[in-house]
């Protein structure tokens, strides 16, 4: 556990620390959040250890003792959280616990694991999974289940489930710790390979080292990242997660994996299914994404059919020149036609990435202070609108309504002046008081300083710093997709404010706007020790999602407890999607050892007893079946 004595470790000295040249932010960022946390550190169980469901806590060790002469591998590889293990929520770049959510949105051993393995290699997951597999116990229903176990890569997505499984009692598998190795870096193919247990900050790293050591010979290379470096690429990528660079989407930009399919054998997708010469990988594994056949690769994404161990992804070769900015716009009521500006502007490829519209709300909470700081009116709950705008009068980019923060990239400065000249003019033509601020007017700890960093690749911690708007806080991702289009952003937007304002909550909208769809993604900053904060919390998803999937829009990813919600609204056809799933789930998972219930997908083992959490379901201190 991290103390505020103490500096932060580095990567190199932890696989999972900050860059040296973050040390001492991240060292300050980790003191201010626990300036601000009144909770104890740590919690002491009050259930005692959580056997798998249907297994006896004799069993379960017994099982656990025979994995353990198994692996060969000392106590070091098994970690059984009974008593002697409290839950520690930690912080963002402490060792994960690995022991629950450390977001927790309501009990916090409501999602606790049993047990925590840490793989060494390969074999030892493919050990893992055919040891699941082998000690089998019945649900209620008397269907043969076996140890349910859950990959993680990092653990560090919180606001979607953390470390946490979705059935308490799981044993998670913490793949990073012992599988951190950057096992390909091709400079002149621009591609990688990475084990699940390799950072943004461990990559970029890297890659700096191949672009210093090539200088005179190749043009650097960039690795995309998405607002926070601490993640795993691997991670992120399986989870369809996005960063800021034309390689933003990280699914899109893999190139082959290598995976341990839930009964322990090895699959390898697109051009690695074909052998290289004597034994080696496939020359063209890195360079073509399919292989021959039917596509498979995407169904290794949000999923729970397989356990990615090796992962390829395309590196960007560093443009020449690149200019990141913001533009500002002074009314509420500008939001529709600011999107309508985006749309054409995107689809025509003049916008150089997937920029990001916020709310002026947010220029208060990334300075880190807490929403206290910002009241003048007295009273509680969410900010008015007159506080927000005044606060935002006297913060650098001075009082308005949305701010776009965007980047160009391309041959010159002076190309990239002239295409600002032209965005610039869309918008103003269009939305009278639009302002263009660049990097040079505002002061350095300006967030357009960090947002220029994300957008050129450069992994950093900044988003951290709107955790503090309330103590012990943590936060929910509301993201929902909608079509790039004024009246459906209107609709959204509407809908999204009128419910925040019903429970209380400060409405933090940030939108990734691409040419034809838009994230709008909401982010829930709440209170861990408010139980009634948490409370709303859950209410507010629960009515967002409904709302949303009652006019069309869906999310693109979501937090454990709510996927199995977000998946029943993807109902068209008599729920033909989720019965696909549910169909293939089956056939490669007859047990159901693969994180059940991950993105709301219950093997035929759990299906019938109750698992899933529907829209009623809003206590969610205790889970577990009930049979309806
Ligand atoms: P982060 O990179 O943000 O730390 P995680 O490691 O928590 O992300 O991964 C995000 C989610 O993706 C996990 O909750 C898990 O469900 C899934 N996942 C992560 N790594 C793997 C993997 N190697 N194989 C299969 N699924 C994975």
């Amino acid at each position: 556990m991290s103390n505020s004595t103490s500096k932060v470790p580095t990567i190199e000295e932890e696989y999972n620390g900050a860059p040296p040249r973050l040390q001492d932010e991240a060292t300050a960022v980790r003191d201010r959040l626990a300036a601000n946390r009144t909770l104890p550190a740590r919690y002491t169980r009050r259930r005692g250890l959580q056997p798998p469901p249907g297994m006896t806590a004799e069993a379960f060790l017994a099982a656990i003792a025979e994995l353990r002469a198994e692996l060969k591998g000392g106590d070091d590889l098994i970690q059984i959280n009974d008593d002697a293990i409290d839950l520690v929520d930690g912080w963002y770049l402490d060792k994960p616990a690995s022991t629950h959510d450390a977001f927790h949105v309501a009990d916090p051993e409501n999602l606790a694991s049993s047990a925590v393995i840490f793989p060494r290699s390969t074999e030892d997951v493919q050990a893992i999974v055919r040891w699941a597999n082998r000690h089998t116990s019945s649900s209620a229903d008397g269907k043969t289940r076996g140890v349910p176990l859950y990959p993680i890569s990092m653990g560090r997505n919180l606001g979607y489930g953390g470390a946490a499984p979705r059935v308490a009692g799981s044993v998670v598998l913490d793949l990073g710790r012992n599988m951190h190795q950057i096992l390909s870096l091709d400079g002149g193919n621009a591609s990688c390979v990475v084990e699940p247990g390799v950072t943004y900050f461990a990559l970029y790293e890297a890659v700096e080292r191949l672009n210093e050591k090539n200088k005179d010979t190749q043009t650097p290379l960039w690795i995309d990242t998405p607002d926070l470096g601490g993640g795993s690429v691997l991670g992120n990528a399986v989870d369809r997660g996005v960063g800021y660079t034309p390689y933003g989407d990280h699914f899109g930009n893999h190139c082959g994996m290598e995976i341990v399919l839930p009964d322990g054998s090895l699959l390898r997708t697109g051009m690695g299914a074909l052998p290289g010469p004597d034994g080696t990988d496939n020359p063209a594994w890195q360079s073509f994404q399919h292989s021959f056949g039917p596509a498979v690769h995407g169904l290794f994404s949000q999923s729970s059919l397989g356990i990615v161990v090796k992962m390829g992804f395309h590196l960007m070769p560093a443009p020449p020149a690149h200019q990141s900015y913001c533009l500002t716009f002074p009314r509420e009521d500008d939001f529709a036609a600011i999107v309508e500006v985006i749309r054409p502007l995107a689809q025509q490829g003049v916008l150089g990435n997937i920029p990001q519209l916020r709310h002026v709300v947010q220029e208060l909470n990334v300075t880190g202070q807490s929403r206290e700081t910002f009241r003048t009116k007295g009273g509680s709950g969410p900010l008015s609108a007159e506080e927000v705008h005044a606060a935002a009068a006297k913060l650098p980019l001075g009082d308005c309504s949305w701010v776009f923060y965007g980047t160009q990239y391309g041959p010159t400065q002076e190309a990239l002046q002239n295409q600002l000249a032209d965005i610039y003019k869309k918008f103003a033509d269009a939305i009278p008081g639009t302002r263009l601020v660049l990097p040079e007017d505002v002061p350095a700890d300006h967030y357009l300083h960090s947002r220029a960093l994300v957008c050129a690749g450069v992994p950093v911690l900044r988003e951290l710093d709107w955790l503090n708007w309330v103590p012990n806080g943590a936060h929910l991702f509301f993201s929902p997709i909608a079509p790039t289009r004024g009246e459906d952003a209107r609709a959204l937007h509407a809908l999204i404010a009128d419910l925040h304002k019903k429970y209380q909550y400060d409405l933090f909208p940030t939108l990734c706007v691409a040419g034809r769809e838009m994230h709008y993604i909401a982010n829930i900053v709440y209170d861990r020790s408010d139980a009634d904060a948490k409370r709303r919390a859950i209410q507010l998803m629960r009515e967002m999602i409904a709302a949303c999937a009652a006019r069309g829009f869906g999310e693109y990813r979501t937090h454990l407890l709510f996927a199995d919600q977000v998946a029943r609204t993807y109902s068209w056809g008599g729920q033909a999607l989720l019965k696909l799933h549910e169909t293939i789930k089956d056939a490669l998972d007859p047990q159901g050892v693969l994180a059940p219930g991950r993105n709301g997908v219950w093997p035929a083992a759990y299906r019938g007893e109750g698992w899933e959490l529907g829209v009623d379901d809003v206590d969610l201190n205790v889970i577990g079946p009930k049979k309806k």
